[in-house]
């Protein structure tokens, strides 16, 4: 692509303005960003200009394409089956890569899944992963491919090697207010899936508080925007919508999310969990050209017999893990030493607060306040309770206490407890169920 020579704040004054760059301007202005010859002030107004004016979808394309050739690509060619990635935008209690991953390689799938760690009030993968003792999460590109061919599976953390462009804009927008720019977003989160080298993505784009998307039409336009992506970049590609109004299963910190993982491939734990996971899973079947009920019908098989645990063991050994773990997570991964059970007064659930519930978390140690703060890996929150769930005089919900608090000591304990009070409220009237899944994007258009 040739590079554009118009001067710089003429280009910024264009989007201003409300106008569109064709793909050799933009392709000039991040190529003379990455050698400094544009500063940060000028890459920031130009996208605060984006973030308020708005990006085309060409753009957003184009973006993408420039952020997938900043940096390497893993090339997965030669491997045995089909090579799928899975995406989450992020949420609370959102575990889901611990269950689709092994029940994809279950399938026959060959998964190289690239991670990152939390991020504001939303937990990691590799955060999640690594608090499981012994596990290496640093494999180069070369170890995820010969592990990838070894037992189809693979989740390590992203290298920096990776559209290391996105890496420089995504600290600028962190601390200049342009994070939620759709297009913005989609070329972030696709450049990464498409340099990670998989031929099918699917992805899981939240809708609610706890999401970058308040509304379920902001997150159903985000996911048309990656799928049209992903598709331009020749990947089959598409998109479910689901609910992050309230946490997607009920643990929310590292050793906790992962011990709800492992529950749901044992056939325990949280539904929820377990259905979005599941839908996830089918839908990249699908994908690959299964009928719908044939791929529920495969993936809920593989999981109920106990060959996605077993996959996940797998997973943990090839990383120095103890696969034991999977046999009883509770007893072998670190536990906080106070467990103290809340809840709010007793009536219908009818207000959670989604990304207080991630900070809370957060606060008490499973999240960072600093890049540089060390994570407690066993602490956290149980939510047990749902809106519209009825809790009794005992802080019960269905016989469970409505919330435990998992935390390194009583001061802690006490700091989260008064959070909770804020976060968490009941009350008389009913309260409608809110669905799991909203929309199902782009499945259509590969059937
Ligand atoms: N996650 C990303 O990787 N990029 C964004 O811009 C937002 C979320």
């Amino acid at each position: 692509m040739s590079v554009d020579g118009t001067p710089i704040p003429q280009l910024i004054a264009h989007k201003r303005d409300g106008g569109e760059l064709n793909p050799a301007e933009l392709s000039g202005l991040l190529e003379r960003y990455l050698t400094g010859e544009m500063d940060d002030a000028q890459m920031a107004a130009f996208m605060m200009a984006g973030v308020i004016r708005g990006f085309s979808r060409d753009e957003a394309i184009a973006l993408t394409d420039l952020l997938v050739n900043s940096g390497e690509r893993v090339d997965l060619s030669g491997l045995r089956g089909p090579t799928v990635d899975k995406h989450s935008t992020g949420g609370v209690g959102d575990t889901t890569t611990f269950i689709v991953a092994p029940l994809l390689a279950a399938a026959g799938c060959q998964v190289a899944k690239l991670s990152g760690r939390g991020l504001g009030h939303t937990g990691g993968t590799i955060d999640k992963l690594e608090s499981i003792p012994g596990l290496r999460t640093d494999l180069t590109i070369d170890a995820v491919r010969r592990q990838v061919h070894d037992i189809g599976l693979a989740v390590a953390a992203a290298t920096t090697d990776l559209v290391p462009a996105d890496k420089r804009l995504y600290a600028l927008r962190d601390v200049t207010a342009t994070v939620p720019a759709p297009a913005l977003i989609a070329s972030s989160v696709m450049s990464k899936k498409i340099a990670g080298g998989a031929s099918t993505i699917v992805l899981d784009v939240k809708a609610g508080d706890g999401a970058f998307s308040a509304t379920v039409e902001d997150a159903a336009a985000l996911a048309e925007l990656c799928v049209a992506i992903g598709n331009a970049h020749g990947r089959r590609t598409a998109a479910l919508v689901t609910d992050m109004s309230q946490p997607l299963g009920d643990a929310v910190g590292n050793v906790l999310e992962v011990v709800a993982a492992i529950e749901v491939l044992r056939g325990e734990g949280s539904a929820r969990l377990r259905e979005v996971s599941l839908a996830l899973a089918a839908g990249t079947l699908e994908l690959l050209g299964r009928p719908t009920e044939e791929a529920m019908g495969e993936v809920t098989t593989l999981l109920d017999s106990g060959r996605g645990l077993a996959k996940l063991a797998d997973l943990i050994a090839a990383q120095g893990g103890d696969p034991g773990v999977v046999e009883d997570p509770r007893s072998a991964l670190a536990a906080a030493p106070v467990v103290r059970a809340w809840a709010p007064k007793a009536g219908i659930v009818d207000r959670i607060a989604c990304r207080r519930l991630g900070e809370i978390a957060g606060g008490l140690g499973a999240g960072r306040q600093r890049a540089a703060d060390t994570l407690d890996p066993a602490v956290g929150l149980e939510v047990q309770v749902r809106l519209g769930d009825r809790v009794d005089a005992h802080g019960r919900c269905d016989g469970r206490p409505a919330v435990l608090i998992h935390a390194a000591d009583e001061r802690s304990a006490d700091l989260a407890a008064d959070a909770l009070e804020k976060a968490i409220g009941t009350g008389d009237a009913s309260v409608p169920a809110v669905p799991l899944i909203h929309r199902r994007i782009g499945f259509d258009a590969h059937g």
